[in-house]
């Protein structure tokens, strides 16, 4: 069974005026990292703002995990976004940010909660870190932190939106390797937005390339750039 399975996705704003998705259809296995690519304006947000819950399609169905989630308010979406400009809750600290999603989404109780986010804090090399606030946070740290709190969760999908463009070309380098890290070692689904080809190249294991809200190609990264 597909993770998720997306069946003639469109969506319009202002009435039609604009096609930002145009009868999107695409499955993604279980464990695939699929890298959504292509110039500003062709859909990218627009497709991973829609299968995170934060916008209503127009027309077609959205299925994660078996679960149809096309409306934006299905209670059943297990997915965690990692945001380009990180989207921490700045009066939490490190710690309550990285509780705070899964309070919300298990019924653990607080001392497995508190043993499951210093674990993953460890894994992300911020245990250090639990007891700050995100203003105390360099922009590396903070992407690490957004990392944490989206894995900590334990999503059926992690949907990344540009998660490496507000870095520096240095950092960018060592949290790619850490995102590939967790495509190895937790064998996690995903759908990573970037307008970088060689970025979509580099992390994909199928590349997924939009131009004007539709799907131009789809298949492994050699393939799709041997066959422009
Ligand atoms: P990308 O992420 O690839 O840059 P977007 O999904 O942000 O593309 O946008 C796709 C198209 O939809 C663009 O033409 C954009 O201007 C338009 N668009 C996006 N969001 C809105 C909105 N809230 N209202 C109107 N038009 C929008
Ligand atoms: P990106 O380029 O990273 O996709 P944008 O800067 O295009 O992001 O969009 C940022 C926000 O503005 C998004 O929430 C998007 O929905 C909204 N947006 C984009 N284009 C328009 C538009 N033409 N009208 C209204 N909102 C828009």
């Amino acid at each position: 069974m597909a993770q998720v399975r997306i069946e003639s996705l469109r969506k319009e704003y202002d009435v039609g005026t604009v096609v930002a998705v145009d009868d999107l259809n695409l499955e993604i296995e279980d464990g695939e990292f699929v890298t959504v690519v292509g110039p500003s304006g062709c859909g990218k947000t627009t497709t991973l703002r829609m299968l995170a819950g934060l916008e209503e399609p127009t027309s077609g169905t959205i299925a994660i995990g078996g679960e149809d989630v096309t409306d934006v308010h299905a209670k059943n979406r297990d997915v965690a976004m990692v945001f380009q400009n990180y989207a921490l809750y700045p009066h939490k600290t490190v710690f309550e940010n990285m509780a705070f999603g899964l309070r919300m989404s298990t019924d653990m109780s607080a001392e497995e909660r508190e043993q499951q986010v210093v674990e993953t804090a460890e894994m992300m090399d911020i245990e250090g870190l639990l007891e700050d606030k995100p203003d105390q946070l360099s922009g590396g740290q903070k992407q690490r932190v957004a990392l944490g709190r989206a894995i900590v969760r334990e999503p059926d999908v992690f949907l990344f939106d540009e998660p490496l463009s507000n870095l520096d070309a240095k950092l960018r380098t060592t949290m790619r390797a850490e995102i590939q890290r967790l495509q190895n070692e937790l064998g996690i689904t995903a759908v990573y937005v970037t307008h970088d080809q060689h970025e979509a190249m580099t992390m994909g294991d199928r590349i997924v390339i939009l131009d004007g809200g539709e799907l131009q190609q789809v298949g492994k990264p050699t393939h799709v750039y041997e066959n422009p």
